[in-house]
């Protein structure tokens, strides 16, 4: 007889839930992958009953007697042991879970569907006060939802709970202040005429094209190059495609256990440890999409591979959190994959692949057009250094939106101030402004910093990972990243869900959080690379 039957049996009902998540995101991958479009609404009623099927089994009165129990078996064991863990973290996800009354769930679901099909079309008019209703009863509702949930600081610490669990607004506060004092000088001593270059690519890793902002006529100095654009060439779909596997494969995604298809907007997905799904978008007319969305997805796919397969079947499977899981995918992108030791190795490569593109631009000119910065109206078309002041603007109307300081009808004016004196650009439309994102739209609000988290949180393990192996840069530039991915799945994949990201960070000896590692990579990488003095 088992010495603890109660976990046996928490583990086979949790298991059975897993079971059914995975049956929907497989669902989910298929309709963005290769679902013919008339199936859309079969597929919705399908989602729908699984997503029934997995609350109704969680919120189960077994599920919580055997939690107890459970959690009485577990008594001694270690924080981070299997099944003390096991029991926090499904007690975490079944308190949400049944705090929620079933009625308001309903209310968001109507909203988010109405809401996003209200967005497209405004977006599309670019008309704001065609959402502006929408985003109102969103509003009200995930106020309604946050009174709920309860909490005891700030109204926006149950919101980003659900997204970055253990996390708090007054964490977060300090850490954009910070942003917003040191970032914004920088953003100016790069972008002014003269400071080498900074029109044209920006490369952002989900953009589709570069929107070139007021940098069109200062493509003088070191960018110069850079500017005129070897990465808008023809590069052929299929050269594009192999050059990401192979690049993939040097990380360390096992293609035994996952694959990569097509998507419009590019994501990453699993079904298991042995079954994960990326996805990526290729323009032949622009070759970052691509790249740098392959490694960025494989960066996702790499942490869900290297979860323990003792976890499988368990709530502790997958990241410990948005802003942890984007550290990982921002760590392979950017750390890694635009870096100067990464291409010492792979240039070559890639010339090989496309000689006539290539073959006549330097080295140094292909990192340097990888890696310029230029203020962009559009967040997912933002270079690493910008990009961050997008989020801020976000995070900073969402507080306004709760707390009352900004109401709905007074948003577009107050993003068109934010960009103003954070980007020193501003839309002339709301498709380019306060329309642009699709998250507030399904109710997704408290989602926002966890971008900014990845960023902050990617150079803190960065740092982690340096001390560990003194000669990463070299091993970079050999193409070979087995330390690496090694001292990752060590100190971060393996542990899955099992413990929140303050709590990874402090274990990492990287925390508490603090943007002083990500702002020292971005002073040091282009002050160099534009020749400037960063304040
Ligand atoms: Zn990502």
């Amino acid at each position: 007889m088992s010495a603890s039957p109660a976990t046996d049996e928490l583990r086979e009902r949790l298991g059975l839930i897993a079971d059914v998540q995975a049956a929907a995101a497989l669902l989910a991958w298929d309709q963005e992958t290769y679902m013919p479009p008339g199936a859309i609404e079969a597929r919705a009623a399908q989602l729908t009953t699984l997503a029934r099927i997995a609350h109704e089994e969680l919120v189960a009165e077994r599920v919580g007697e055997l939690l107890e129990a459970a959690a009485s078996e577990a008594e001694g064991e270690p924080y981070e042991s299997d099944a003390a863990s096991l029991v926090r973290v499904a007690q975490r996800d079944r308190d949400r879970a049944t705090r929620l009354p079933a009625d308001l769930v309903a209310r968001l679901a109507r909203a988010a569907s109405l809401g996003q099909q209200a967005w497209q079309k405004a977006r599309q008019e670019s008309n704001f006060a065609a959402f502006r209703p929408h985003l109102e009863t969103l509003v009200e509702l995930t106020l309604e939802k946050a009174e709920t949930l309860g909490y005891e600081a700030d109204v926006y610490d149950p919101l980003l709970d659900e997204f970055e669990p253990g996390m708090t607004t007054a964490q977060l506060r300090p850490l954009f202040a910070m942003l917003r004092e040191r970032l914004v000088p920088i953003v100016q001593s790069l972008t002014e005429p003269g400071a080498g270059g900074g029109a044209g690519e920006n490369g952002g890793s989900a953009g589709a094209t570069s929107t070139s902002i007021g940098g069109a006529g200062a493509a003088a100095g070191p960018n110069a190059v850079a500017a005129a654009g070897p990465l808008r060439q023809r590069f052929d779909d299929r050269g594009q495609w192999e050059f990401g596997l192979e690049v993939m494969r040097d990380f360390g995604f096992d293609f035994a256990r996952g694959r990569q298809d097509r998507s419009a907007h590019p994501f990453s997905t699993a079904f298991a440890t042995t079954d994960v799904r990326l996805t990526t978008r290729i323009h032949e007319d622009f070759l970052p999409a691509g790249l740098f969305g392959s490694m960025h997805e494989c960066g996702h796919g790499l942490y869900e591979q290297g979860v323990a397969p003792e976890l499988e079947r368990t709530p502790l499977a997958g990241g410990a959190s948005l802003g942890v899981h984007e550290s990982q995918s921002r760590l392979w992108e950017i750390l890694v994959g635009r870096s100067r030791p990464f291409w010492r190795h792979y240039y070559p490569r890639l010339q090989a692949r496309f000689p006539e593109q290539l073959g006549a631009v330097d080295r140094e000119d292909f990192y340097r057009a990888i890696n310029t910065v230029a203020p962009t109206l559009i967040r997912v078309e933002a270079d690493e250094v910008t990009y961050n002041l997008h989020i801020m603007l976000r995070f900073e109307l969402e507080i306004g939106l709760l707390e009352g300081g900004i109401s709905v009808p007074e948003l577009p004016a107050a993003w068109n101030a934010g960009m103003e004196s954070y980007l020193g650009i501003v839309s002339g439309n709301d498709a380019e402004g306060v329309l642009q994102d699709i998250h507030w739209s399904m109710g997704a609000i408290g989602y926002f910093p966890t971008y900014t988290l990845g960023n902050v949180m990617s150079a803190q393990i960065f740092a982690g990972a340096r001390r560990a192996i003194p000669d990463l840069d070299d091993r970079t530039a050999a193409g070979d990243f087995a330390d690496l991915h090694a001292w990752l799945r060590d100190k971060v994949y393996r542990h899955g869900r099992k413990l929140t990201s303050p709590e990874l960070l402090e274990r990492l000896g990287c925390g508490p959080l603090s943007a002083e590692p990500w702002l020292e990579h971005i002073r040091a990488k282009y002050g160099e690379l534009y020749g400037v003095e960063l304040p």
